[in-house]
């Protein structure tokens, strides 16, 4: 048995288990899979995430571009304080230093704990172009 996630052309998400992937799709070829929401027979398969980062995905190319331009944006409009970023923001909170945008880097836990302090930071996906 497998489990998808299907989406109907009224773009309503549910789920169901077939016994395999040609079981599924002979019963949406025969039209036998209802959405439980509007009973339309036009059923797919929801994109799952795993698709998105194979890189021959045209799709994933497009998302990639769209998190490239983002990216620069967010480097044009702010200031790169790097692995200072955390005491920085604290510092901006705590009126030791200047409101600005800044961005740079910060762990997990730092970044927790500035969220868990009321300390509105955002993260931003790793782009492209740019090495680790
Ligand atoms: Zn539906």
């Amino acid at each position: 048995m497998i489990h998808y996630r299907l989406v109907c052309d009224a773009d309503h998400e549910f789920e169901s288990w077939f016994r395999d992937s040609a079981g599924f799709d002979a019963q949406a070829a025969q039209d036998l899979i209802h959405c439980p929401f509007c009973q339309s027979t036009k059923i797919t398969r929801a994109v799952m995430a795993p698709h998105v980062a194979r890189t021959h995905d045209p799709d994933a190319a497009k998302l990639r571009e769209a998190l490239d331009a983002l990216r620069e944006k967010i480097v044009e409009n702010t200031e790169d304080v790097g692995d200072s970023f955390p005491d920085e923001a604290r510092r901006m909170e705590d009126g030791a230093s200047q409101r600005r945008a800044i961005r740079g880097r910060a762990s997990f836990e730092e970044a927790r704990a500035l969220l868990e302090d009321g300390i509105e930071i955002f993260p931003v996906p790793s782009g492209s172009r740019e090495g680790h």
